[in-house]
């Protein structure tokens, strides 16, 4: 039975700023309007909300949020309304209750629709991003539930976040709650290659903890030994979704996968985290090609860290990855960590987070669903890349961006009259892909009177394609096709 004393726990532990008697008064409010409500597996209706928010009280967020996830479900499923929730809890948690039950209406029905729920559903998150936390919050709980709703329902939510839900959080940085979405729609859409697998790790479990165990207290005494301060040091065993795709590329062999079980160390600084790296080659013999630098290079996602795999005691090899603790906060919670508000207490709009706002404005008309379709791919599905701009500010674009991708998301102006680039100092064309860690500079023709038609071969953002289809003048060909089109 639900008891609103765990969740005051959570946020006591956690350490949130957050008015408990507001929580107290928004679980009650919620516990009264779902009275006699089950859910279809029989438990309390209560119980569901009430896990959304203990999730969203781990993740770090905010009251509004954490209230808004124990009333989500109110104004759909009781007798209560919007406006009674935002005369009781203000103006704040109803806009976010909301955004969460316009979502909830969204149903899978052919190709159209489908794409208009997804635009809806970035309008919401532009609106106010902590809408798909929420989201994720109930998804989660929802997942864990799935075994009492009928196959179809089941494999239709289990398939919808592996291809929608999961991939937004993780171009939203926030990898752990990735992984839980995706291991436990793994389970209901495969479950057959779910339990191989599982089965399959289980034989080894108790080598592989002993292993993890070993070395954690061995490396930690070296680096103590070296002087070096370690903040923290443990296990992680690989998520089976993750470990099951690789496994998919590697001809189903386990013995080809190195990271199924890794240690994380977490140390103070950047410069100390290669300074442990150093202490552990000479101690422990790498092997040879896996040492990956996600701290100069970081993965596309933004994911950062030192990861080396090491030869240990009786040959057995271990991966290990070193870190910051703003690199480990940052890959646990991802933007939920650092998002902030203005002054009037929305939230402040973060340069990374441009691709939810273009997706939003996206407007329906006939035959664009297909382009529209094309930007997610690229904005939401598509691996990242960062570049840097002379200044070291960092930019970032899709895979296989160009040079007038960079420009246009720059300024404008600068995409307009660009003329040329230099990438890491050395001249360069326009169509050059770049790649991750890339310096990049546009060189400037001031009297140049626009974009030039031939980048539409090239570029892969929407804002630049937008931008050069109005600006650039069409050829002749072109302009007596439309024309002719046009009768
Ligand atoms: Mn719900």
């Amino acid at each position: 039975m639900a008891d609103v004393k765990e969740l005051l726990k959570i946020i006591d532990e956690e350490k949130l700023q957050v008015d408990k008697d507001m929580v107290r008064l928004a679980f009650d409010f919620a516990q009264e309007a779902h009275q006699g409500k089950t859910r279809k597996n029989g438990e309390p209706y209560i119980n569901h909300p009430f896990e959304t928010a203990k999730t969203l009280a781990r993740y770090h967020l905010d009251q509004d949020t954490i209230i808004a996830g124990l009333l989500h479900d109110v104004p759909e499923d009781t007798n209560k309304t919007l406006l009674d929730v935002r005369k009781e809890f203000g103006k704040d948690v109803a806009n976010l209750v909301e955004g969460i039950t316009k979502l909830g209406k969204l149903k899978y029905r052919g190709i159209e629709r489908y794409l208009e729920n997804l635009r809806k559903m970035f309008v919401a998150m532009a609106s106010d991003i902590r809408v798909i936390f929420i989201k994720f919050a109930d998804r989660l709980h929802n997942l864990k539930t799935l075994s009492a709703l009928a196959p179809e329902k089941r494999e239709r939510i289990a398939r919808e976040t592996l291809e929608i839900y999961a991939p937004i959080a993780n171009r939203l940085g926030m990898w752990q709650l990735k992984g839980q979405l995706e291991d436990l729609s793994f389970k209901h859409l495969y479950p057959d290659e779910y339990r191989g697998l599982k089965e399959a790790l289980e034989k080894n479990f108790s080598e592989r903890s002993e292993v993890l165990k070993t070395m954690r207290a061995s490396i930690q005494a070296k680096l103590k030994k070296e002087g070096m301060a370690v903040l923290e040091i443990s296990g992680r065993t690989k998520d089976l979704w993750s470990l099951y795709q690789k496994l998919l590329k590697h001809n189903n062999e386990m013995r080809h996968v190195h990271d199924i079980i890794a240690l994380r160390v977490v140390v103070p600084t950047v410069a100390d985290c290669y300074r442990a790296l150093g202490i552990i080659h000479s101690t422990w013999l790498p092997l040879p090609n896996r040492f990956k630098d996600y701290i100069a290079q970081p993965k596309p996602n933004g994911y950062q860290s030192l990861h080396t795999t090491i030869f240990c005691d009786r040959g057995k090899a271990l991966e290990v990855q070193i870190k910051t603790p703003e690199m480990h906060q940052a890959a646990e919670y991802g933007i939920a960590a650092h998002w902030n508000y203005d002054e009037r207490g929305s939230i402040k709009f973060d340069k990374t987070l441009d691709w939810v706002q273009e997706l939003s404005k996206w407007r329906e008309e006939a035959n664009d669903s297909k382009e529209y379709l094309n930007s997610l791919k690229i904005d939401v599905f598509q691996d990242r890349i960062f570049v840097f701009t002379p200044k070291g500010d960092v930019i970032d674009l899709p895979e296989n961006s160009t040079p007038v991708d960079f420009a246009y998301h720059i300024h404008t102006a600068i995409g307009d009259k660009a003329s040329g680039a230099r990438i890491n100092n050395q001249m360069a064309a326009l169509s050059t892909p770049l790649k991750s860690g890339d310096m990049v500079e546009i060189v400037i023709e001031k009297n140049r009177r626009g974009p030039n038609r031939d980048w539409l071969k090239f570029v892969k953002t929407r804002a630049a394609r937008d931008k050069i289809k109005t600006k650039a003048p069409k050829g002749i060909w072109e302009t007596i096709t439309s024309l002719r089109a046009k009768g």
